[in-house]
């Protein structure tokens, strides 16, 4: 219900905020900035310090929270050198934190997103795996999913539309609503280099709801949302880095500032966005401006 109440919003001319960073987050808050397993591992270690960053992003004014589940698929397990048997309980584990957190909160109708991320290599367009390989992945996180009281699924981060596409069958194959979000090249089309009309018309007719760019630099987001938001079929949205990444990808520095952030966001609202957030690098403050000083045009 909660995700049908929320879908009406951008056809009233309102905005649909999503939270900001959680990998990253995890790092800040933990201090450890070099190690590529610690969503996971933070996560078994201190569950409580994820269902603060989520309470956290609630109070900021999200209206969805993603669960940590991003790295807890087989493949990004096993790259991380953990146990990709235990794909299922983590999924399981990370939904219960958001689900959680959300009940917990007073904030009314906020919805809690299982999160679908790339396959080890996935960033590459080049090295995205098969549809099939994908969606085997995909289809054990989801079932997982929906076994808990999760609202929705949001496939993250896709280099192709091909591997958005596995995410987004696997999370109908389970009756939940789906969004899918890519990366974007400079050049404005998928990172991959197809463009956003073959994203969209691939992606929706497997029955995305929405279509976002992610975890793209901010100026790179605006040069694609101009093509994205060409499709008035479906409701676009992006949640852009909060700062360019450093080294081995994980140190982001200096952070873009929430005000800054918030003005990027801005544009793309301007070109025909109705979901925004933040992705890697951004915080719980870059969300409480997204909510206060970006407004939707009509
Ligand atoms: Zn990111």
């Amino acid at each position: 219900m909660a995700f049908h109440d929320i879908m009406e919003r951008p056809a009233r001319g309102e905005l649909i905020i999503l939270d900001g960073a959680l990998g990253t987050e995890i790092r800040r808050r933990s201090g450890d900035t070099g190690r590529s397993d610690l969503a996971v591992t933070r996560m078994l270690e201190s569950p409580n310090l994820i269902r603060e960053i989520h309470a956290d992003y609630i109070r900021a004014g999200a209206d969805v929270i993603t669960a940590n589940t991003y790295d807890c698929n087989q493949y990004a397990l096993s790259l991380d050198g953990l146990d990709a048997e235990m794909s299922d309980s983590l999924t399981r584990m990370a939904m219960e934190l958001a689900i959680n957190a959300r009940n917990a909160s007073q904030a009314d109708g906020v919805i809690v997103a299982g999160s679908l991320g790339p396959l080890a290599s996935d960033y590459d367009p080049n090295d995205v795996p098969s549809f099939e390989t994908c969606l085997s992945a995909y289809r054990d996180q989801a079932k997982v999913m929906a076994e808990t009281d999760v609202d929705m699924i949001l496939v993250e981060t896709a280099a192709q539309a091909r591997s958005a596409r596995a995410g987004v069958v696997a999370a109908v194959e389970v009756g939940l609503p789906v969004w899918a979000s890519l990366l974007a090249s400079p050049n404005g089309t998928v990172s991959s280099g197809e463009s956003w009309l073959e994203a969209v018309e691939t992606l929706v007719s497997a029955g995305a709801s929405a279509v976002l760019i992610n975890c793209t630099m901010p100026d790179a987001i605006t040069v694609s949302m101009r093509e994205l938001s060409l499709h008035n079929q479906v409701v676009v949205g992006a949640y852009g880095q909060g700062a360019l990444p450093v080294g081995d990808g994980w140190i982001f520095d200096p952070s873009m500032s929430p005000n800054e952030y918030a003005k990027h966001a801005q544009d793309w609202v301007g070109l025909g966005a109705r979901i925004i957030g933040g992705c890697c690098a951004t915080t719980p403050e870059h969300i409480r401006y997204l909510k206060s000083e970006v407004m939707p045009h009509t």
